[in-house]
């Protein structure tokens, strides 16, 4: 148990600084970060996010602070029941199939996995009640879908800094403008939030007729079941600030009215491959089994978690190289302490390496710097503190 308050700065999205998060009173820090749509799991991208927030549960856990933390499988959204249709396979199939390497995937890097993995298809109840209550107290409207109307919300935008032209702009990107008209949406920045299912698509019961949520108020409702209406960490990709998360914090709020729905935003850059962004439409995913082809698992994590989470950066291969060297020597290392450390010797970790390594994660996550603590415990030849900084940094993650 710490001795010390124990505080946490994390750059927050929404006000673009620092902030100061402490650890409440009683109860749990409460974080929820947006999952895998299981359509094309176990690239890079993915493992990097979730790689990094597995560093902040356990580095917040190994302090003392008591976490739970929420990570949802989104297998009700337009890009998987897309794929479904092209791949003409069921969309359940696709969805647990790619589920499945999704947490073999986590598995084997290490990670603790979340409290609670809350899986859309499971959730529809909810996600129905949040879209009623926001369609009775005059949130939303019913078209030929149920909208969110945007307009309702002060501070649509705020989130991803971005003006009406640029959120217009990037909706169009995203192939998510839809139609305005009399008897569809009333304004394009309006967002659908329950809608009338296409064939093989899955469809169910509600009063706004047979169909399936839209995607943002599927994460507002699962957040709120499983943690509350105020949580203190959101986490996801960048790519989720607009239109994901912007949706979601305006429908949040003008559910509950309880302001902030998330004290801290926190997002995670963009994994390059070959200086072009990672993605499925250009064909340059990096999956993570590819990666273990070449190295143990814990050099995978290690270098995913050597790069600064806000940043974009790129996939080398000679990066994941000089990691599996890393790992190489603290194997080796662990195993000749191991066969000569006394027994009953309460070896602690050397008090000014885990001061360094602390101080590091806890200035808004600089996992670069503790990775390089790590090389210098290594140096040092302190396998009690080697131990503890793998264990945050790494996880569970095999270093053979
Ligand atoms: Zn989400």
């Amino acid at each position: 148990m710490p001795s010390r308050p124990f505080r946490l700065r994390v750059h927050d999205t929404l006000t673009g600084r620092k902030i100061v998060l402490t650890p409440p009173a009683r109860g749990h820090l409460t974080i929820y970060v947006c999952g895998v749509t299981p359509y094309e799991s176990g690239h890079m991208g993915h493992a990097f996010t979730f790689s990094i927030f597995d560093v902040l549960v356990r580095f917040l856990e190994a302090n003392g602070v008591r976490v739970k933390y929420v990570q949802n499988i989104t297998d009700v959204d337009d890009p998987l029941l897309e794929r479904a249709r092209r791949d003409q396979i069921d969309w359940r199939e696709l969805a647990d199939r790619e589920t499945k390497v999704h947490l073999r995937d986590m598995t084997v890097l290490g990670w603790r996995p979340p409290d609670v993995m809350p899986r859309v298809s499971d959730e529809i109840k909810g996600i129905v009640a949040a879209a009623s209550r926001l369609h009775s107290t005059g949130y939303a409207y019913k078209t030929d879908a149920l909208y969110f109307d945007a307009s309702k919300y002060r501070g649509y935008g705020r989130l991803s800094h971005r003006t009406r032209r640029s959120m217009l702009r990037r909706l169009r990107e995203e192939g998510m403008l839809g139609t305005v008209g009399p008897s569809a949406k009333r304004d394009a920045l309006d967002f659908p939030l329950w809608r009338r299912s296409g064939p093989d698509e899955p469809a169910w019961p509600s009063k706004f007729g047979e169909g399936r949520p839209g995607w943002h108020i599927e994460c507002s409702a699962m957040s709120m079941h499983y943690l509350g209406a105020q949580i203190d960490i959101h986490g996801g990709g960048r790519d989720l600030v607009f239109s994901h998360h912007e949706s979601e914090r305006a429908q949040s709020e003008s559910l509950t009215h309880k302001v902030p729905f998330a004290r801290a935003w926190v997002h995670t850059g963009m994994v390059r491959y070959e200086g072009r962004k990672m993605s499925k439409s250009l064909g340059n995913l990096v999956k993570v089994s590819q990666a273990l082809q070449r190295a143990p698992a814990a050099a995978v994590r290690l270098y995913l978690v050597g790069h600064r989470y806000r940043r974009d950066w790129s996939f080398e291969w000679q990066g994941l190289a000089r990691s599996a060297r890393l790992v190489e020597g603290i194997a080796k290392f662990l195993a000749q302490d191991a066969r000569t450390a006394t027994r009953g010797g309460s070896a602690r970790p050397g008090r000014a390496l885990m001061a360094e390594f602390n101080a590091a994660l806890a200035d808004d996550l600089d996992t670069p710097r503790a990775v390089r603590t790590l090389r210098a415990a290594v140096r040092q030849r302190d396998a009690a503190a080697v131990r503890a900084m793998k264990d945050v940094l790494a996880g569970s993650a095999s270093l053979t």
